[in-house]
């Protein structure tokens, strides 16, 4: 077998190192042309011993040299480049056959949508580059026939509950509705009270899922499941109403695609990323991916409506995809900063939603014509989200 050929965007993080696991299972049948991360150099230089890249990319110029450094004086010949121009040539290389998109946030968008234009198998985790771009994103995605398998646990599970040739016709597919599952996060049971005043040490410990801390905020507030809606509808060509949302805590049941007879079929496993990454990465074959069996005796599954009054920021994202326009990248850049900030401990926890709704108010029916203007309003939204969160502290 010809060993696929990867770039990992993002390695250092939780998703790029489940990713390098499961490329470790199978000697030979991956091979890894680049890494990148930001500012992690003891995980990358460690990385590149593992795994022997042809190129490391570092965004960030002090880490760059730093493992320029170490790897020079460990005898590693790894050419190692800076800065996120950087990370489109790596994302591009014609030697790469797949790229796994796991940087967060939309500074990963520049890279992946360069992988797209390219033709590549994208294993994608990045889910705000849907988000901020998804009609550009899928437009690339059909001009040059790249591959596009989604990573996040969700849009893959319903990728597996789809009929294999599914090209987003629901009504040819017989599918009514996309049944998004959330585990409701760690502040499920918690008072509206109890939230606004939650601490980001509360907010990044959830329950089932070990996860980087801004998509762990994300799932505290559900806009996670609200940015997720907006992939899914980019990613399945669904209309809005046919998204929906169940509230699943125990994370076992990962989405649902339900269809025209009444038949509901679910994609289910332990909470372990390395599934989605695994069935993307081997597809279409089944590979072992180090995840414990589902062990289903005696273990109960309990499903609820989500509550839109105390977690607001599903309810934004929902408008914002009906909005549509420049509305899901305000959303999105809003978010961002709001959660940065949070993490830094400058804002509480239900100031994140409040920023949202006010960059929203102000920006919301921007032009969106171009990737330019998306981008424009990714900035102004950072810009009015900093301004309105230095008021309200
Ligand atoms: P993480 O914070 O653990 O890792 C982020 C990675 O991005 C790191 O390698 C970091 O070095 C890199 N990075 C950060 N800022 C960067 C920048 N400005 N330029 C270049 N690289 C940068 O995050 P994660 O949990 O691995 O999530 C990555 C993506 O996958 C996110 O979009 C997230 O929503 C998505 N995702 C994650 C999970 C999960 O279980 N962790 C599940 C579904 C989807
Ligand atoms: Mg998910």
């Amino acid at each position: 077998m010809t060993p696929r050929v990867l770039t990992v965007l993002g390695a250092t993080g939780t998703i790029g190192m489940n990713t390098l696991d499961v490329v470790a299972r199978h000697p030979g049948r991956f091979e890894v042309f680049a890494l990148t991360g930001a500012t992690q150099v003891d995980r990358m230089v460690e990385q590149c011993r593992a795994h022997r890249p042809r190129v490391v990319v570092m965004s960030e110029q002090a880490a760059a040299r730093a493992v320029r450094e170490r790897l020079a004086a460990e005898g590693l010949k790894i050419e190692v480049r800076a800065g996120a121009d950087a990370l489109t040539e790596v994302s591009t290389a014609p030697e790469v056959d797949s790229v796994m998109a796991a940087i967060v946030g939309a500074a990963g968008l520049p890279a992946t949508l360069a992988a797209a234009r390219a033709g590549k198998r994208i294993l994608l985790a990045n889910k705000e580059t849907l988000v901020v771009s998804g009609q550009i994103f899928m437009d690339a995605v059909a001009a040059s026939g790249a591959e596009l398998l989604p990573i996040d646990s969700e849009h893959n599970a319903i990728f597996q509950a789809l009929p294999r040739d599914f090209r987003g016709d629901f009504q040819a597919a017989g599918v009514n509705a996309l049944w998004l599952t959330a585990s409701g996060g760690p502040f499920r049971t918690l008072s509206a009270e109890a939230i606004a005043a939650a601490t980001p040490a509360q907010a990044v410990a959830h329950p089932n899922w070990v996860m980087g801390r801004k998509i762990s905020v994300d799932s505290a507030s559900l806009m996670n499941k609200g940015l997720e809606v907006i992939e899914a509808r980019w990613l399945f060509n669904a209309r809005p109403d046919q998204i929906k949302v169940v509230v699943h805590p125990q994370s076992i049941v990962h989405s649902m695609v339900e269809y025209a007879d009444g038949s509901v079929i679910a994609q289910m496993g332990t909470p372990d990323m390395r599934t989605p990454i695994a069935y993307a990465m081997g597809f279409p074959e089944r590979i072992e991916a180090g995840v414990s069996a589902l062990d289903l005796m005696g273990r109960e599954l309990t499903f609820e409506a989500p509550d839109t009054t105390r977690f607001p920021c599903l309810q934004l994202a929902f408008d914002a995809l009906a909005a549509g326009g420049n509305a899901p990248a305000v959303l999105n850049a809003a978010n961002e900063v709001a959660v940065a900030r949070f993490l830094d401990g400058a804002v509480p926890f239900d100031a994140i939603a409040a920023s949202i709704a006010h960059a929203l108010d102000n920006l919301a029916g921007g032009a969106a014509d171009t990737l330019d203007d998306l981008l424009e309003s990714d900035c102004r939204a950072r810009y009015v989200t900093d301004e309105y969160l230095a008021r309200h502290p």
